[in-house]
């Protein structure tokens, strides 16, 4: 019963009471604190569903605050929270693999990727999953906080503010798919999110908040890896999703920038790939679009300063390469 009455709620710090706001249970203006769901009175044992021994070896008499039940005092002004420093790599990579596996894949987002050239195999291998619809995202929150996760520093994590004025671990619940951004080694530096209604972006980062406790993820490039490397070179496209797709077909390493004019984060990756000869692949709008007509060209000569191969990627019709080669239409490579 208890369990289960304490994840209908989220995990909200407790505020001190102050002589502005006293203890929802004994009156009293300090000691005590409470959070939206709970107050923890440091007098009162009676009523109280859990006593909690403190560090100072003092026990606190845990209460929930039923609505109605006491009478809450209003809350105060919502003050800033200060931003974090977004957390290692590691850190990021735990916590993000965790957050997946509590997660699974809706039926129509595994239809979409199928659609688009991948394998059940391959979906379950890229880890795409959706962003819950029937879990509230304080409630996946707690149980990551519980399993010993810290959330603070994890890009896409952030405070709600609770209706006392207490504050929660939260992340935007907006529909859609969550494609892991990951390094050469593998690890989740990132998340993409592929959203069902593209109003403000089809593809969106899990990220900010800054203002709340959460913190950016920049905009790291994604290294995709096919099961079995057939061509040695390694791609560059724009996109993780597109990577993964390309990187299959193609039986080659594919880095996926997030878009065409962040390639920067690309050329330490490929560094760490230990990458000679280089593929350019951007979208086919290369030819219409100036910003990604410039993207190419200075990718292409820092790539070359890098003392790379560089080769440009060429087909028809599509604009991505992803879907050229789902197609099964040729792409040929000339070097540049
Ligand atoms: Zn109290």
């Amino acid at each position: 019963m208890q369990a289960e009455h304490q994840h209908r709620y989220p995990k909200e710090d407790f505020i001190p009471v102050k002589h502005w706001r006293p203890c929802p249970i004994c009156g009293d203006v300090d000691w005590c604190g409470f959070n939206s769901y709970i107050a923890s009175c440091m007098r009162v044992q009676e009523g109280s569903f859990k006593t909690v021994i403190q560090a100072n070896g003092k026990p606190a008499y845990q209460h929930w605050l039923e609505p109605g039940r006491v009478n809450l005092p209003m809350p105060m002004e919502s003050d800033s929270m200060p931003a974090v420093q977004t957390a290692p790599l590691e850190a990021r990579n735990r916590v993000y693999r965790e957050f997946l596996d509590l997660l699974y894949l809706r039926p129509r987002h595994r239809e979409n990727l199928l659609q688009r050239g991948l394998t059940e195999e391959e979906i379950r291998k890229n880890g795409y999953r959706s962003i819950p619809e029937a879990e509230a995202p304080w409630s996946i929150c707690r149980r990551l906080i519980d399993i010993g996760h810290d959330l603070a520093g994890i890009p896409g994590f952030y405070k709600g503010r609770g209706r006392r004025g207490g504050s929660f671990w939260t992340f935007d619940r907006q529909l859609g798919y969550f494609i892991p951004v990951r390094d050469e080694k593998g690890r989740i530096q990132a998340l993409q999110r592929r959203m069902d209604d593209p109003q403000g972006g089809k593809y969106r980062l899990f990220s900010g908040h800054q203002n709340r406790g959460g913190c950016s993820c920049g905009t790291p490039a994604h290294v995709a890896r096919p099961a079995e490397i057939k061509d040695r070179r390694v791609w560059i496209t724009e996109g993780p999703l597109k990577a993964d797709i390309a990187s299959k077909y193609l039986g080659a390493v594919v880095v996926g920038a997030l878009s065409a004019c962040t390639w920067r984060p690309a050329i330490p990756a490929l560094t760490a790939l230990g990458a000679r000869e280089v593929v350019i692949a951007l979208d086919r709008d290369v030819e219409t679009n100036s910003e990604v007509a410039r993207a190419y060209l200075t990718l292409k000569v820092e790539l070359k300063k890098h003392g790379l191969a560089v080769s440009r990627a060429v087909w028809e019709e599509r604009k991505g390469i992803d879907d050229a080669l789902a197609a099964g239409m040729e792409v040929r490579t000339v070097r540049v």
